[in-house]
């Protein structure tokens, strides 16, 4: 059987890249798929961990030779997921946990129609600008147009298999963590036994 694939949205800062790293702290074999970028790294990113920093025309190489399962440019900057990562761990039957802005969750979407899209909402814009600005990487012209942005990226949020408010109290990792444990669930122990019940 392969992997589940489980996607991540929601409008920058709202802490998706926060609950990742706690969910593989919680959650046995998870995998994760590091993005190649375009832009620079921020202060204690580590290449290779946090993301695959290249430059523009290594990133459009990329493109070319198809790398990629999915890219998007976000806020002037190009972002992909490799594809020989993620089909690997899938084919390998490790679930796999995405973060990817809302276009990206789209094509996901189309090309794996089996995989769960999870977004994260803010407790409101008012805390989303906190977040943003307590992260302190990024100058008041690119906050304001990640203000901007989230008021539009939010509206998309309907489409979404789960809706989660990652408020202060941080239940949010419980709540992905109950999804992907019930999902696993589903698959390792009811299915069998409704094949066996099937004589299948
Ligand atoms: P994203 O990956 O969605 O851009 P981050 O994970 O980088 O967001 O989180 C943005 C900022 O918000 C970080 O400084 C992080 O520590 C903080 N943060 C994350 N989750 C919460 C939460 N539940 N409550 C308050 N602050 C949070
Ligand atoms: P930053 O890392 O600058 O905070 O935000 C980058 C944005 O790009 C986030 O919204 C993140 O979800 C998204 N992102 C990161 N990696 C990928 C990727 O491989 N593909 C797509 N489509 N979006 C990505």
């Amino acid at each position: 059987m392969s992997g589940q694939l489980y996607v991540i949205s929601g409008p920058s800062g709202v802490g998706k890249s926060t609950i990742i790293q706690r969910l593989r702290e919680r959650i046995e074999d998870l995998g994760y798929s590091v993005s190649h970028t375009s832009r620079r790294p921020r202060r204690n990113e580590i290449d290779g961990v946090d993301y695959y920093f290249v430059t523009e025309e290594i990133f459009r190489g990329m493109i070319e030779e198809g790398a990629f399962v999915e890219w998007a440019e976000v806020y002037h900057d190009l972002y992909g997921t490799s594809s020989s990562s993620l089909l690997g761990q899938l084919e390998a039957g490790r679930d796999v946990v995405l973060d990817l802005d809302h276009q990206g969750g789209r094509r996901i979407k189309e090309q794996f129609d089996a995989g769960i899209l999870i977004y994260l909402l803010p407790p409101s814009l008012d805390s989303l600008e906190a977040r943003l600005r307590g992260r302190a990487t990024d100058d008041e012209e690119v906050i304001k147009t990640r203000i901007d942005r989230a008021f539009q990226d939010l509206k998309n949020c309907i489409s979404y298999d789960y809706l989660i408010i990652n408020d202060e109290s941080d239940q949010a990792v419980s709540k992905v963590e109950a999804i992907i444990t019930s999902e696993r669930h589903r698959r390792t122990r009811m299915l069998p036994k409704v094949q066996k019940m099937l004589g299948l």
